[in-house]
C-alpha cells in the first residue's frame, strides 16, 4: 500500500473520479475493475467513489467499464460476440480487434476456453457448420404448425452467418460492405416474406444493408 493524502471529497469533480477509474482499469484490470484493485492503485478512496455515484457498479458503468467479469461465459455467448464482430467488420476479425470497443469480450476468455484466438475461430466455424438439431415443440412451433409452416420466422445465428458469408458480407441490393465502408449495418432478409409463405431457408434469404432493408436506399437494384 502506498501512502496517500486524503482528498477533500467535495472538491473532486465527477470527471476526475471517472477518469481515474478508467486509468486504473486500463493499467491494472482486464475487463473488470474491482474495488480491491482500485483501492490499491486508485488516486481516490473507494468510499468516495461509491458515495458520489450511489454504488460501485454505477460508477463503473458511468466510467464506461464492465460491471463485473463474467465467469463461465457459455460458448454460445462467446460465439455470438465473434459473430457480431465479424459482421461489423465484414471479414474475419484479427487478434488485435478482440477488444473493446469492437468486441464485447477481450481475447482472454477466448484464450482460456479454446487455448488461442485461432482455435476459438476454428471452434466458431465448427459451431456455424453444425447441423441444426430440431428443436422440441414449443409455443412458437405450435403456432407454426397451425399455420402449416415448416420453418420459424426467426433466423438463427448459424443461418444468418451462412447467408452473410455466401453474400460476401455485401448488401445484395447496393453492394455496400462494412469491410469497405465501416459502420454499414448488414441484415439478413427473407426474399419472399415469411408472412407471404416464404420459408426461413438459405435460398430464401439475402443480405441487405440497413438502408436497403428499410427501402430507403437510392441504389436499390430491382431483383
Ligand atoms: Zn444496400
Amino acid at each position: 500500500m502506498q501512502f496517500k493524502l486524503s482528498h477533500d471529497r467535495k472538491s473532486i469533480a465527477d470527471e476526475d473520479l471517472l477518469s481515474d477509474l478508467q486509468c486504473v482499469a486500463q493499467e491494472h484490470a482486464d475487463i473488470c475493475l474491482k474495488q480491491r484493485t482500485y483501492k490499491e492503485f486508485g488516486k481516490y478512496g473507494v468510499t468516495t467513489v461509491i458515495r458520489r455515484f450511489g454504488s460501485w457498479n454505477t460508477a463503473i458503468e458511468k466510467a464506461g467499464l464492465e460491471k463485473f467479469v463474467e465467469r463461465n461465459i457459455p460458448d454460445q455467448k462467446l460465439f455470438a460476440a465473434i459473430y457480431d464482430l465479424w459482421i461489423k467488420l465484414g471479414r474475419q476479425p484479427s487478434y488485435s480487434e478482440i477488444q473493446r470497443p469492437h468486441c464485447y469480450y477481450s481475447a482472454k476468455p477466448y484464450e482460456q476456453r479454446f487455448g488461442s484466438w485461432r482455435k476459438a475461430l476454428e471452434a466458431f466455424v465448427e459451431y456455424i457448420n453444425t447441423k441444426e438439431i430440431s428443436t422440441p415443440f414449443s409455443r412458437a412451433n405450435d403456432i407454426q404448425l397451425l399455420q402449416h409452416r415448416s420453418t420459424s420466422r426467426s433466423i438463427n445465428l448459424r443461418l444468418r452467418f451462412k447467408v452473410l458469408q455466401r453474400d460476401n458480407f455485401r448488401c445484395c441490393a447496393c453492394g455496400v460492405s462494412p469491410a469497405i465502408t465501416p459502420g454499414i449495418q448488414l441484415e439478413v432478409d427473407h426474399i419472399v416474406p415469411w408472412s407471404k409463405g416464404g420459408e426461413t431457408v438459405i435460398d430464401n434469404l439475402q443480405t441487405l444493408c440497413f438502408a436497403c432493408n428499410q427501402g430507403k436506399s437510392n441504389h436499390h437494384v430491382s431483383q
